[in-house]
């Protein structure tokens, strides 16, 4: 059980977000407690309560769950307590190291370098995307033709021949630093490993000067990881470069993975995919300060702690976002979209 005050000095619209109310950009709602068309219940972020113009209704962060939930005193507490916990007790100081030593040890993961870039680019260059592939894409995901093309996804279906070919190009030593050859050491000898075995789809990931920075692979198959990043480099954002197309003000999605943020993308949501919450790099948030941000997150444990870390991350810099819940029958964007297009 914790003091009145830490329940009601966590951040109102965050609360009432998590509640499902839709905010305007106004901070007003329409009032739950009764019909009306215009909203009229308005949240006040600095003083941290909500007032409704229309019957009078208002109060703290414990009273708004009092009064939705129609929880009483205790309840609403409890509630609280079991929605919000991290923001009150020390958890929060040990998840905060725990991003920090994560954070720390990507630093010292190879940044990516000019001859990545070539590198990655060589590969896109000289792939093709097979029918397996775009039908998995098309029919299974259900891409649309034209956005699988413009954003240069292709599939490897003999790696071996592949990673011959990129070695007769690049040399071991290069490809080594692209994070795309693993060096096993198996009694002294050594074992080049190459990081996709089997038929992958592959993902460029664009940045801001539209070059790419890095790749992920989708296995077809159904063998585990379905996804294989690349070995021993600093995983970046999907669909960076689509923050050249927007201005200030305008509205973000950030979702956890590639293919969501893509199905996002070809429904006209500017999105971004972002390769995790322990992989996200504080430093990127200040890309995204100047956008509405709407997080997007898989309905599951996994999600569930996504869209905590992101909430965060983004609330240690002052930047209110918005959670997006998916219907619970959804299991994440793609899915949810796919359903309506059948
Ligand atoms: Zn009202």
């Amino acid at each position: 059980m914790h003091k009145i005050e830490d329940y009601n000095t966590l951040p109102i619209l965050n609360i009432a977000n998590y509640l499902n109310l839709f905010i305007n950009t106004s901070n007003k709602t329409t009032c739950f407690l009764h019909k009306e068309k215009n909203p009229s219940l308005s949240f006040n972020t600095a003083l941290n309560y909500w007032h409704c113009f229309g019957c009078g209704a208002g109060g703290t962060v414990i009273d708004l769950v009092i009064k939705y939930k129609g929880y009483s005193f205790i309840q609403a507490c409890q509630w609280l307590d079991k929605n919000f916990a991290k923001f009150n007790n020390n958890d929060i100081q040990n998840k905060n190291r725990n991003i920090e030593n994560k954070f720390n040890t990507s630093i010292e993961k190879k940044i990516y370098t000019n001859t990545n870039k070539k590198i990655y680019k060589w590969i896109i260059n000289n792939l093709k995307l097979s029918d397996e592939a775009f039908k998995y894409l098309n029919k299974q995901r259900k891409l649309k033709t034209n956005i699988i093309e413009q954003l240069k996804i292709a599939d490897i279906k003999q790696t071996d021949t592949f990673f011959k070919k990129a070695i007769e190009r690049w040399g071991i030593k290069k490809l080594v630093n692209a994070g795309l050859i693993k060096i096993d050491r198996d009694n002294d000898r050594k074992k080049l490993r190459f990081i996709w075995r089997d038929n992958v789809i592959i993902f460029p990931f664009y940045d801001e000067q539209e070059e790419i920075v890095y790749l992920q692979a989708r296995r077809i198959s159904n063998l585990q990881p379905k996804y294989i990043n690349l070995y021993n480099v600093q995983p970046q954002l999907y669909n960076l470069n689509i923050l050249n197309r927007l201005k200030a003000g305008d509205r973000l999605c950030i979702c956890e993975g590639v293919i969501d943020a893509i199905t996002l993308y070809q429904y006209n949501y500017n999105s971004i995919g972002v390769p995790g919450v322990f992989n996200f790099n504080k430093n990127w948030i200040e890309k995204f300060i100047k956008y509405q941000i709407y997080i997007v997150p898989d309905n599951d444990i996994a999600g569930i702690n996504f869209a905590d870390g992101m909430n965060k991350l983004f609330m240690e810099n002052g930047k209110l976002i918005t959670l997006i819940k998916l219907p619970i029958s959804r299991k994440d964007a793609n899915d949810y979209f796919a359903h309506f297009s059948n």
